[in-house]
């Protein structure tokens, strides 16, 4: 059998139109590899599949070229990724007009889909949507497009048959510690950069998935909070380095700090094996100060931070004002 062609496309992303209140970010606001498509990448290879993303937001050039990049590829398959709020309506934009323009079978996954699946998938440009995670859904959900049936088999899948919309069984969890790493084989790791980053190549990573904590506003609320192993995350910067060119990560997930105990180890393994890169994450102000009775700088983790190539934290600040953040529960706390 031909090996099957999997196109992954990822339109450009206009920030104008929502960010007008931010004009000084603007153009430098920044270019990010949308990383979810990398685990996209993995999974399919496992399953013998060739894999192309068409990066139009780094590629800089019209619809009609990334149109007929496409079309040269020749793709069995169309992947889009319903990921962020702000980034759908010109996703739906392309992929509606990729239907009309090559008639082929589209898939769509990502944090959006998980959490308005029946919403989006009413859009009838989507053949099918995944609502739970690339790890445990793509190998199979490609078995089954390969044969052409048996979708009943493929775990967290929407699709149609004879009209009706069907939804089949949840995946079984599989702990991140167990997730490949993200294939960045697959995007030009030399475009991206964010308005503050220093080195290239640039790229941004997941050190954990979920947090645990309460804050009524946040979709992350009480999603729990499984981290990869301190050699594992080591490992990780080691293949950006060495395979990728990679010289500064950017670690998307919302609190990397919650387990102090985790990122001194991880400090201690790079300062061990040293990988030429730097890296920045998100944290809660707390995570520099809980373990403390008296709330003061946890100067040991701080430290660490610093030596293992930390250069910077972007922490969620929501408000000054202690009763506000009692009212949305973001108050001081470990995880209550
Ligand atoms: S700590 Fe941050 S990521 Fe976690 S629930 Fe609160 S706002 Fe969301």
């Amino acid at each position: 059998m031909n090996t099957m062609r999997f196109a992954l496309i990822y339109p450009p992303f206009y920030h104008k139109k929502f960010n007008e209140n931010l004009p000084t970010t603007d153009d430098e606001f920044g270019l990010f590899p949308h990383i979810g498509f990398g685990w996209v990448s993995a999974m399919a290879k496992r399953a013998g599949w060739d894999v192309r993303l068409f990066e139009a937001a780094c590629m800089k050039v019209p619809y009609e070229q990334v149109l007929a990049e496409v079309q040269a590829y020749n793709p069995d398959l169309l992947g889009f990724a319903g990921h962020a709020t702000q980034t759908f309506r010109d996703m739906l934009v392309w992929a509606r007009r990729f239907k009309r323009d090559m008639r082929l079978p589209v898939v769509v996954g990502g944090y959006e889909c998980k959490a308005y699946p029946y919403e989006i998938f009413e859009h009838e440009c989507f053949d099918y949507l995944c609502v739970g995670e690339a790890v445990t859904f793509v190998e199979p959900f490609l078995r089954a497009f390969e044969k052409g049936t048996d979708y009943d088999k493929v775990p967290d899948l929407l699709y149609r048959e004879n009209g009706n919309v069907k939804r089949t069984f949840d995946a079984p969890h599989v702990p991140y510690t167990e997730h490949p790493f993200p294939d960045r084989s697959i995007f030009p790791n030399d475009a991206f950069y964010s308005m503050v980053s220093q080195r290239k190549n640039f790229t941004i990573g997941m050190s954990e998935v979920g947090c645990p904590y309460p804050c009524t506003f946040c979709s992350m609320r009480h999603t729990g909070f499984e981290g990869r192993t301190a050699e594992q995350l080591v490992d990780e910067l080691e293949n950006c380095v060495n395979d990728h060119g990679i010289h500064e990560i950017d670690f998307f997930d919302p609190i990397m700090l919650f387990d102090r105990q985790r990122i001194l180890d991880f400090a201690a393994e790079v300062k061990r094996r040293k990988p030429d890169i730097i890296w920045s994450c998100r944290a809660r102000v707390d995570n520099l100060s809980f373990h403390r009775s008296d709330r003061g700088p946890d100067e040991e983790l701080i430290e660490a931070l610093a030596e293992s190539g930390c250069r910077r934290i972007f922490f969620g600040i929501e408000s000054g004002d202690e009763q506000v953040l009692k009212n949305v529960k973001k108050a001081r706390s470990r995880t209550t």
